[in-house]
Order: C-alpha cells, then structure tokens, then sequence
C-alpha cells in the first residue's frame, strides 16, 4: 500500500474512532482458543468492511485498562510504517491506539 492511501486510511480510522464507533474493547481474549474465535470472525468479514474490522478486534483510539498498553507495546506494531501487521488486520494505526488483541 502506498504511504499516501495509508495515511488516508489512517485518518479514516481515526474519524470513525472519535466519531464513537462501539467497538468490542471487551471481553479482552485470555485463552488462545478465545484469542483464535476473534480472528476466526474477521477472517469471515468482506475484505472491505473497514467498521466490520473496528468492531470486532474492539478498536479504540486511546490506552484502555489497568495496563494503559497501546499499539505502540504490541508485537504486531510496525513502529516505522504505523502499521498493524497482524494479518487478519493489516491495518495502519496509531501508536496510542489499542485493540483487544494487544500481544507482548
Ligand atoms: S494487534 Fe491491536 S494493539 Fe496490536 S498493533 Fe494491531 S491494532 Fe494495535
């Protein structure tokens, strides 16, 4: 993806995130089997349903919890392309957002 339509993407995940998409912050996945259900489900989105995506990982624009970790603490976080790199999100993002299948 271009730099261009990633930061386009980007900004569009951050309107719809500050516009106050509900998203499912929780629950947080505590077992592999729960962790595993969640990617089962995006896998089954449209390629192209970016909300669907939000929703369902529990996207938020900001730390959440007790842990206050963000992207920028995950090992999925490409921290020179802002980029999510697990695959079933593949997303842009911002260092101080968050989605509950956060990983060290
Ligand atoms: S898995 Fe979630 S917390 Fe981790 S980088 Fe991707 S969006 Fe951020």
């Amino acid at each position: 993806m271009l730099t261009e339509e990633m930061t386009d993407l980007r900004d569009r995940i951050g309107k719809l995130l500050a516009d106050g998409l509900k998203t499912e912050i929780e629950p947080v996945p505590e077992t592999e089997k729960e962790f595993g259900d969640i990617l089962n489900r995006l896998r089954a989105l449209n390629p192209g349903d970016l909300s669907g995506k939000l929703v369902i990982a529990g996207f938020i624009d900001h730390p959440y919890g007790d842990d206050q970790v963000r992207c920028m603490e995950c090992m999925y976080y490409l921290v020179h392309q802002r980029w999510c790199d697990l695959p079933e999100l593949a997303l842009p993002v911002e260092a101080d957002w968050r989605c509950r299948l956060w990983r060290i």
